[in-house]
């Protein structure tokens, strides 16, 4: 029984916000409320459609599930809340089972198949756009929210659903904040401003960052923004089938190491996307998940000082079967503005 949503269109297609597929021995069954009856009807490929009227698509999995004798169902057990295994269970009567499913549809999605490597190549442009847009309004006394909105404009001028995420602008200072969400401050004359954004564009996800420096910059500041630039370049260089994901965020690690700037790298190095902001596999430190052609992973070392300043570097990568192929191409040469 399938109820987290990204999971439910990946199956069925539906993009609806209500939604639940059983996949039986015999037949899959999509259950929806009378909201969606006519978008269950475009949307949905592959399963029989069920609406019970006023009952939640939830509501109508359950009862249909009361009525059949499956001794198990599966469920995602991170996409259930306590209310609704409740009501599953009380549909299920005694003796049979709710257990949780191991991650199929995770593993599914990972591997990305020839219908969504197009649309998150769209998506990736459309994030490249975005950037030279954000080239065009960033300046010292602009606001970061407004930055922000400029280019959220654009995104749903050029077509996008949504944001994939809230995008980050943090200048000066707040680069050293790594999820710095863009807010009322000021752009300052001077310092780096890292800017991290994705769109959702036909259902599926792009994501990148860039960081730029507002006037000229010192030594230091190139030297850092170098440093970050290597790290991710020897990132990419390990992304090929047969390497693990490990071994990606280690190849950032090393380089930093080098530089002692190994500590001031503070999260992971990147993570999966497409229908999702955050999908498997993790890139972080020590996971042994093998890269395999198809797979679709952000590479996004940064450096972060406290107080001071911060620089990122983010590309969305597509795994090939030599390699990886950079889907967000805007440049990564230190710009001055
Ligand atoms: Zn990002
Ligand atoms: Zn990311």
């Amino acid at each position: 029984m399938v109820t987290h949503l990204a999971n439910v269109r990946y199956l069925s297609g539906f993009s609806g916000t209500a939604g639940v597929v059983i996949v039986a021995a015999s037949e899959s069954i999509f259950f929806t409320d009378g909201r969606y009856r006519q978008q269950a009807r475009e949307e949905v490929r592959g399963a029989r459609i069920r609406i019970r009227p006023g009952k939640s698509a939830l509501a109508a999995a359950a009862e249909w599930l009361g009525k059949r004798s499956y001794q198990a169902v599966g469920i995602e057990a991170a996409h259930l809340t306590v209310a609704e295994r409740s009501l599953l269970g009380a549909a299920l009567g005694r003796g049979r089972k709710l257990v949780a499913a191991p991650p199929i549809l995770d593993e599914l999605r990972m591997v990305k198949d020839s219908g969504e490597i197009p649309l998150i190549r769209s998506s990736c442009r459309l994030g490249d756009e975005l950037f030279r847009r954000l080239l065009q309004v960033l300046r010292p006394k602009v606001r970061e929210s407004e930055v922000a909105g400029e280019i959220e404009f654009a995104a749903r001028k050029a077509g996008a659903d949504q944001m994939a995420f809230p995008t980050i602008i943090a200048g000066g200072a707040r680069s050293a904040l790594p999820h710095g969400r863009a807010s009322l401050a000021s752009i300052p004359g001077k310092g780096f401003v890292v800017s991290d954004f994705g769109v959702i564009l036909a259902g599926y996800c792009s994501d990148m960052t860039r960081t730029v420096h507002v006037g000229r910059p010192p030594v230091a500041a190139r030297d850092l923004y170098e440093a970050v630039r290597e790290a991710q370049q020897a990132a990419l260089e390990a992304v090929r089938p047969g390497k693990s994901v490990g071994e990606v965020d280690q190849a950032a690690r090393n380089l930093l190491q080098r530089r002692s700037l190994a500590k001031f790298f503070t999260h992971s190095t990147g993570h999966g996307l497409g229908l999702e902001i955050h999908e498997s596999p993790r890139v972080a430190a020590g996971q042994k998940e093998q890269l395999v052609p198809g797979m679709v992973i952000t590479v996004e070392p940064g450096v972060y000082m406290p107080g001071r300043c911060g620089v990122r570097i983010e590309d969305t990568v597509l795994v090939t079967n030599s390699g990886c192929e950079i889907l967000t191409a805007s440049p990564k040469e230190l710009i001055a503005l």
